[in-house]
């Protein structure tokens, strides 16, 4: 059976440190982003899901970050402000980190 919470778009993207899931996905942060998806009728592009210890470093990520439990995501729409793509994130309930420099915002439950 095809686990949804290993979906490709969130795999660890390091070069081979890992088998690409140091863990699986939190199936809560998935729902609520698809919850997401729904609110633009546009795609959202995950540019990052769970990341393990040697990719998080070489990233720059907090050494307590959630992307290596897999509870947290970096994601963009294309068309939509990262102001208000992070509005409608906090509305589904996740908790928002917004780049604006970047225009990505950071995901974590
Ligand atoms: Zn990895
Ligand atoms: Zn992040």
């Amino acid at each position: 059976m095809r686990d949804l919470r290993k979906k490709t778009e969130y795999r660890c993207d390091c070069g081979g440190y890992c088998g690409g899931w140091p863990c699986p996905m939190n199936p809560a942060l998935l729902d609520k982003i698809e919850a997401l998806r729904g609110v633009f009728g546009q795609p959202v592009i995950i540019t990052s899901g769970v990341r393990c210890e040697a990719r998080n470093a070489e990233v720059g990520g907090v050494a307590w970050s959630f992307h290596m439990r897999g509870c947290a995501a970096d994601l963009y729409c294309p068309g939509v402000a990262v102001g208000e793509l992070a509005g409608a994130a906090k509305d589904v309930g996740l908790n928002v980190l917004p780049y604006y420099a970047h225009g990505y915002i950071h995901v974590e439950i």
